[in-house]
Formats: structure tokens, sequence, C-alpha cells
């Protein structure tokens, strides 16, 4: 007899995850696939961060660390909260984890409580609501619209808060939109926050994602009243172009880095040792490629869009960050998995379908991947659109 606990039975697999499979299975049984689907950078990681970990390798940093990471990575990281984000976060208050879900994770475990509301943007990213589900709260679905440039209002933000509010989550630059808060919008929903002394979850590991006019804020540094609130996650995987070395971290006000802290030393134990100074050599060294990927995602950016805005059945609003465009597909009147079923089986183009990011009306097309690809899978998904 196989007892599933409760918890665990609520919750959905990772459709993203799903989907990205689905793609790689299809390629290594030799099918052509434009993969429009990935959530991670195209390009290798640099060079001279692989060299730091395979040095500490050989140099046999191959033990425990301190739950929160090596000193020296939380010095690093300390310091560039300084320069980058306007935070004063010391050592100890930054715990370094096995990737930014991992943060979110430790995060959430650390504060939600059996029955907690936690609100959550909508459409959003894939893991939060399972990963409150699996904490015993509640996830608060606030629909976000495209005419807000898909992101929550105060007003919204008001409206979903009851009595039982523990958290709310924001992801900016965002996944599946793109979206990025302006300083005055995170004031907004931060004055809610503090009057309310709601927790915040502050999502941000696409920083460095951002184009046009657009500017990260981290909205701890708002306010003194923010920063206790707030935790801050971020990671090495988009910047870096570090997914499978699987480091992230969170930082906190001194109490919550103490809970978080505790949730590590039963969980993970460490971030992996080696990895750990590879994110140490990232920070450290020339991050001028960062620049570089940015360029290039901007060139695509725009490319992708002037593509989409020639498309008549749907609709778009141009992405300020990450490297996604969350597409409007309700009028072709599909529900999100159908549609992403037939453009894969059919025309050979895989997206993910909105209904992962608790949105049935749209679908995630990612823009990480060649020109080639972008070109050829556009211009199958214009022409399944036309035919749609
Ligand atoms: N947050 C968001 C918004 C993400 O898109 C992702 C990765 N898709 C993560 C967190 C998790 O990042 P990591 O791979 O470092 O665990």
């Amino acid at each position: 007899m196989h007892s599933i606990s409760s918890r665990i039975e609520k919750v959905s697999p990772s459709l993203t995850l799903a989907v990205t499979a689905q793609t790689k299975a299809m390629i290594a049984r030799g099918e052509e696939v434009y993969a429009l689907a990935g959530g991670e950078p195209e390009v290798d990681t640099p060079t001279f961060i692989k060299e730091a970990a395979v040095k500490a390798l050989m140099d046999g940093r191959t033990k425990y660390t301190p739950a929160g990471g090596i000193p020296e990575l939380r010095k690093a990281l300390s310091e560039k909260f300084k320069t980058d984000n306007d935070l004063n976060y010391e050592p100890n208050q930054i715990c370094v984890t096995s990737g930014a879900k991992m943060a979110c994770f430790n995060a959430i475990l650390a504060v939600v409580e059996e029955g907690d509301e936690v609100i959550i943007p909508t459409p959003y990213w894939v893991s939060y609501p399972e990963m409150v589900r699996m904490a015993g709260g509640i996830p608060v679905l606030v629909e976000v619209k495209e005419s807000t440039g898909w992101k929550m209002t105060p007003e919204q933000f008001e409206d979903a808060m009851t009595p039982a509010t523990k958290m709310v989550i924001i992801n900016s630059p965002g996944n599946p939109t793109g979206a990025v808060y302006t300083k005055e919008e995170l004031l907004a929903l931060g004055e809610i926050a503090t009057a309310e002394d709601i927790m915040i979850l502050s999502d941000e590991i696409y920083e460095k994602l951002v184009y046009g006019d657009a500017k990260h804020v981290s909205i701890a540094s708002l306010s003194e009243e923010l920063y206790n609130l707030t935790i801050t996650v971020n990671g090495f995987s988009k910047a870096f172009s570090m997914t499978g070395w699987r480091l992230g971290y969170t930082a906190a006000a001194k109490p919550v880095a103490e809970a978080i802290d505790k949730v590590q030393n039963h969980s993970v134990s460490n971030a992996t040792t080696f990895a750990q100074y590879g994110a140490l050599a990232a920070l450290e060294g020339d991050q001028s490629f960062i620049e570089d990927l940015r360029g290039e995602y901007d060139v695509k950016r725009q490319f992708v869009l002037s593509r989409l805005q020639a498309i008549k059945n749907i609709r778009v609003v141009e992405p300020e960050g990450a490297f996604y465009f969350f597409v409007y597909t309700g009028e072709m009147g599909l529900k999100s998995m159908n549609l992403c079923d037939k453009l894969l089986s059919r025309y050979k183009v895989a997206a993910v379908p909105g209904i992962a990011f608790g949105y049935d009306d749209g679908i995630r097309i990612s823009y990480c991947t060649t020109l080639d690809i972008l070109n050829e899978g556009l211009t199958r998904f214009e022409q399944f659109c036309r035919e749609h």
C-alpha cells in the first residue's frame, strides 16, 4: 500500500520540466524540433568559472562546508548586494543553496505556517504555488492583466489580502511574462505590505537581464521596514549560465536568515562544495560576458517582438526583462495544453502552455536560443496561427 502524504498529493509535477523533457526526447529520436520552451541560456558557463571549480575539486575541496556556504562566497555576495542592489546584508544573513529554486523553497518553509495565505501574481513561475502547498500554506492567485504590463496593481494586492495573508511573492524581472516592476510600483506594493506586516519573497534571479529603459530594483532596498520584511532570492543560473551547477541564495533580516539556516541544516546541508568555488570566481572575475549575453538577448527580444506583433490573432506585451514572451492566445479558443501539443506534434515547435503558469489563455515563448531557431520556429508559429 502506497500512502502518499496529503501535502504532496495536492502538488502537481512541473509542467515546464515536462515540456523540456518531451522536447529533448523528440530531438534524441532524431526529430527536428524548434525549441522555444527553454528556461536556460543556450551558451556554456564561462571557462574561468569552470576552471575554478575544477581546481577546487583537484585541491580537495570535497568536504562539507558551513550550511550557509563558504565564508569567502558569502562575503563576496554581501559585497555584490552592496554594489548591485544597494543592500546591506552581512555574510551570515546570506544562505547559499542548491539553486534559486531551493532558495525559494527554504524561504517559504522558514516562514509559512499551516493555513497561511501567500499572494502570487498570476501568471506565476511554475513552482511557487506548489512550494506554498508543500509548506502547508494556501496559494492565493491574483490574475494580473496585460493592460498593466502583467503586473499586480496595489488595488489587486489589497483586494487579495485577508487576515490569513502571510506573504506575497514578487518576481521581477518575471518568468513567464518578462515584466519588470518600477521603483514606484514596488514602493506602492511595499507600502501595503508594510502597513499589514506581510512578508515579501522577492525573486530576483533575472536581475541582470533587463532591457531598454527598465531598471532592476530590489524591494528590500527601499526602506528599513521593507528590508525587514523581505527575503531576497537570487542565483547564478541565469546571469552566469550555470543552471546545472545548482547554486542560488537567500538574504534576509537576521531572525529570518537564522530560520532559513535551520531549514538548510536539516535538508541539503550545504550547496556542492567545489561548485561554490566556481561561484566565487564568477563574482570575482570579469563579468563583461553578462553584458554581452544581455546585448544578444536584447537583439533576439526585438526580433521576436516584431515577428509576434505582425501576427493577427495573438497579442503580446513588450517584455522588459528575462528571456520570455507571454503571448495571449485566447482568441484562438484552444486550451493552452492543446495548443502546445498541436504546435509541437504538427509544427515541431516547442512552447510552454500558459496553464503551467496558472493562465490558460496564453503560452510562453523563450528566446534563449539561436536566431536561426527563433526565425524558423516563429515562421512555423505564424503558420499555426494563420491556420487556427
Ligand atoms: N525563479 C524563477 C523565476 C525562475 O525562472 C527559475 C528557473 N527557471 C528559478 C527561480 C530557479 O532557478 P534555479 O535554476 O537557480 O533553481
